[in-house]
C-alpha cells in the first residue's frame, strides 16, 4: 500500500494552497480530486487584500499574476436612480505592494495553484474520490475510488480540504448546523464596452443590489442579489431579459452585452465548525466554514487555513517526527478565532447590504451614501479587512 506523509483531500483552493504551502518542506504529499477537470465548480474570482498578502507569504502571488491575475484598485457606488454616488479608491487608501483586490477566473486560481504545488513536488490526483478515512494505530487509512478502481492509501496526517459536503469531516462526526440566507444571487457574464476602467461597481436598489467585478479584461461577472423565489424566477429569464433588470438597478450596464454562459444561483450559507482536528486530520477552507459573500472572505479564509496548518505540520512531517494532537489544537486555536471574527464581520455586513427586514431595508440608502460620500467609512471598514480572517500571531499593522 502507498504511503504518504499528507494526504490533501480536494484540490479546490483550500487544498490547492495547502499543497503550496506544504510543498515548502520537501515532503512526500499528494492532493486526491473527485474532479476530472480544473472548473466545473461555480466560486468567486476575487481576491481581496489578506488573501492577497496570505498568497505572497506561501510564495504563490506570482503566479497568479503569470496566469493572467488583474489588480482593481477602486470601487464605485451608484444608485438605481440617482446614477453614480462616489467611489472609494483602495489604490489611494493603503500603502503598495498590498492596495488592490486581485481578481481571475476561479478555475485559473485553482489551476495555478494546482500548477505551483506540482512544481514543488506535491502533485494532484484527478478523478480519485475518498470515500472513507480511518486511524490504524498512528496512521490514517484512506479508502479512495479512483480511474482504475478502488484502492486504499496510508498516510501520516489527513487534511479535508473537501468543501461544503465534507468526507473528512464526517468521518470525524464533525456535523455544522448550516444556517441558509433568504437572499440569493444569480451570476451572470457580460461584456463590457470598450473603455471601462478595471473596477468593482456596487449598485442600491430596493429590490435587491448589484455587484459588478471584472473577470477578464473584457468580461465581468454581474450578481443579482434578490430573495429566494425572485432569484429562481430571474434565473428563468433570457440573457436579454435578465439585461433589461440589471439595467433597471444600474443604468451604467447600458452598453453591456450579458451572456447566460456559466450562469447559476448562489445559494448562501453559514456555518462554523466547532472542531477543526481529530488524531491524524484537519480541516481547512469550506470544510471548516463557509460565509456569507461580503467582503470576499472565503478563499481569504481558506488560503490563511493552509498556511497556518503548513507551518505547523511541515516542519514535524519534514524531521519525520509525529504530528501531536497539540500541534492541530494550536492550528485549531489560532485560526477558529481569525476565522470566527471574519464569519461574524462578513454576515452583519451582508444583512446590513441584503437583510430583508424593514429596519435594514430602512437604513440601506442611507448606508449607500455614507459609503459614497464620507470616504472614511468604507476606508475604516476596508482597513479592518485587511488583516481579517489572518491568524492573530500574523497579524501586522496596516
Ligand atoms: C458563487 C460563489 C462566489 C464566491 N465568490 C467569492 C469571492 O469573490 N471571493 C472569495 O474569496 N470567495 C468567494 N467564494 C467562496 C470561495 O470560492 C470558497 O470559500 C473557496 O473557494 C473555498 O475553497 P475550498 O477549496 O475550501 O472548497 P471547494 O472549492 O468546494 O473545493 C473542495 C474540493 O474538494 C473536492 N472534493 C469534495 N469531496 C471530495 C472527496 N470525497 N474526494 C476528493 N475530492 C473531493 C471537490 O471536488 C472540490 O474541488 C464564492 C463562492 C461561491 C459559491
Amino acid at each position: 500500500m502507498e504511503q504518504f506523509d499528507a494526504v490533501i483531500v480536494g484540490g479546490g483552493v483550500a487544498g490547492a494552497a495547502m499543497g503550496v504551502a506544504l510543498g515548502r518542506y520537501n515532503l512526500n504529499a499528494v492532493v486526491l480530486e473527485r474532479r476530472r477537470e480544473v472548473g466545473e465548480i461555480n466560486r468567486g474570482d476575487a481576491l481581496q487584500i489578506a488573501a492577497v498578502r496570505a498568497l505572497d507569504r506561501i510564495g504563490a502571488l506570482d503566479a497568479i499574476f503569470e496566469a493572467g491575475g488583474q489588480k482593481t484598485g477602486r470601487m464605485v457606488f451608484s444608485h438605481y436612480r440617482k446614477g453614480l454616488l462616489g467611489h472609494f479608491d483602495i489604490s489611494q487608501a493603503f500603502d503598495p505592494p498590498f492596495n488592490y483586490i486581485l481578481t481571475l477566473p476561479h478555475e485559473k486560481i485553482e489551476a495555478a495553484l494546482i500548477q505551483e504545488a506540482e512544481r514543488r513536488g506535491v502533485p494532484t490526483r484527478r478523478g480519485h474520490t475518498v470515500r472513507m478515512i480511518r486511524r490504524v494505530d498512528d496512521l490514517m487509512i484512506l479508502s479512495v475510488h479512483g480511474e482504475e478502481g478502488d484502492y486504499d492509501i496510508r498516510a501520516r496526517i489527513v487534511i479535508g480540504a473537501d468543501g461544503k459536503f465534507s468526507t473528512v469531516r464526517k468521518c470525524f462526526g464533525e456535523e455544522p448546523e448550516t444556517y441558509w440566507y433568504e437572499q440569493e444571487c444569480v451570476v451572470i457574464e457580460a461584456e463590457e464596452p470598450a473603455g471601462v476602467p478595471t473596477e468593482m461597481r456596487m449598485a442600491y436598489h430596493p429590490d435587491g443590489f448589484l455587484v459588478i467585478g471584472p473577470l477578464s479584461p473584457t468580461v465581468v461577472r454581474v450578481y443579482i442579489m434578490s430573495l429566494r423565489h425572485d432569484a429562481a424566477n430571474i434565473f428563468r429569464m433570457s440573457a436579454d431579459e435578465i439585461r433589461k433588470l440589471a439595467i433597471g438597478r444600474d443604468p451604467f450596464l447600458e452598453g453591456y452585452q450579458f451572456s447566460k454562459r456559466g450562469a447559476h444561483i448562489f445559494k448562501m450559507g453559514l456555518y462554523h465548525c466547532n472542531a477543526y482536528v481529530a488524531d491524524g486530520c484537519a480541516l481547512i477552507g469550506d470544510a471548516a466554514h463557509i460565509t456569507s459573500p461580503a467582503g470576499g472572505h472565503g478563499m481569504n479564509l481558506a488560503i490563511n487555513d493552509a498556511e497556518e496548518l503548513a507551518d505547523r505540520i511541515g516542519p514535524k512531517l519534514a524531521a519525520g517526527e509525529p504530528v501531536s494532537m497539540g500541534d492541530l489544537k494550536d492550528y485549531e486555536a489560532e485560526r477558529r478565532q481569525a476565522n470566527e471574527q471574519a464569519l461574524r464581520q462578513a454576515h452583519e455586513i451582508f444583512m446590513r447590504l441584503t437583510g430583508p427586514d424593514l429596519g435594514y431595508r430602512i437604513m440601506r440608502p442611507l448606508l449607500f451614501w455614507t459609503w459614497a460620500n464620507i470616504p472614511a467609512i468604507p476606508g475604516r471598514m476596508f482597513k479592518q479587512m485587511v488583516n481579517l480572517g489572518i491568524s492573530p500571531s500574523r497579524r501586522q499593522a496596516s
